[in-house]
């Protein structure tokens, strides 16, 4: 990596990063796949209940871990590694990516990674900001960490006024092939992590017959 001689910034531009990745469509193969994504987590409530449904589906799947919520419960982040799914980096705290200095969005992106590794033994490749904003120091620094920014092209939108358990069935059966979809484990802020569970099971059990497959982001990328 090319390094400035004045402050050690790296050389990167916004033109030469990487583009975000939306839907599957960029891994260019594994026809009839889609990848869920559960942010915000781990959680001591959610995290398991959603482990449990996606191992008695064999579903495979990825969670954009808060480096904070990693580090309180760590043997959930190894439960999640351990059961086949990938482990994703969210930020250290969640922060709003525009409030605060570059110095800091930097640190919330590696420090995560750092934890992930200590905690499971595995660096993750896979970086989601909050709110799926894009601030350059963020992206920069998850490239430089060599994690490839993953955003979503379909969100259930488990959260807020909308978060209601027959909004989120209504959305998950519009899921199709290509689709990263954007779910929540963790309990933060508006999320119903609870709401999502209760259609989770039944729109697992009714992927075979719609010809859909799951897969984590480590399983796709290395299929
Ligand atoms: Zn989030």
């Amino acid at each position: 990596m090319n390094l400035s001689p004045n402050n050690n910034k790296p050389l990167i531009s916004d033109a030469t990063l990487p583009r975000p990745i939306h839907s599957t469509a960029a891994f260019g193969k594994a026809a009839n796949a889609i990848c869920l994504t559960f942010d915000d987590g781990p959680d001591p409530v959610y995290t398991p209940a959603i482990l449990d449904v996606l191992g008695a589906y064999r579903a495979k799947a990825t969670f954009f871990v808060l480096g904070q919520a990693a580090e309180e419960y760590p043997d959930l982040v190894q439960r999640i590694v351990a059961e086949g799914h990938t482990i994703g980096n969210h930020t250290y705290s969640h922060p709003n990516p525009w409030f605060m200095s570059e110095d800091i969005a930097r640190q919330e992106v590696t420090k995560t990674s750092d934890i992930i590794e200590r905690i499971a033994g595995v660096r993750p490749r896979w970086f989601r900001p909050p709110y799926g904003r894009l601030r350059f120091a963020m992206r920069q620094q998850a490239t430089l960490d060599n994690m490839t920014t993953v955003l979503w092209n379909r969100s259930v939108i488990d959260w807020g006024l909308l978060g209601n358990a027959s909004g989120i069935r209504n959305r998950m059966e519009r899921i199709e092939a290509g689709d990263i979809v954007l779910m929540h484990d963790g309990q933060r802020e508006h999320n119903r992590p609870d709401n999502l569970l209760r259609y989770l099971p039944g729109f697992l059990a009714s992927l075979p017959g719609r010809s859909l497959h799951t897969w984590s982001l480590d399983g796709i990328y290395n299929h």
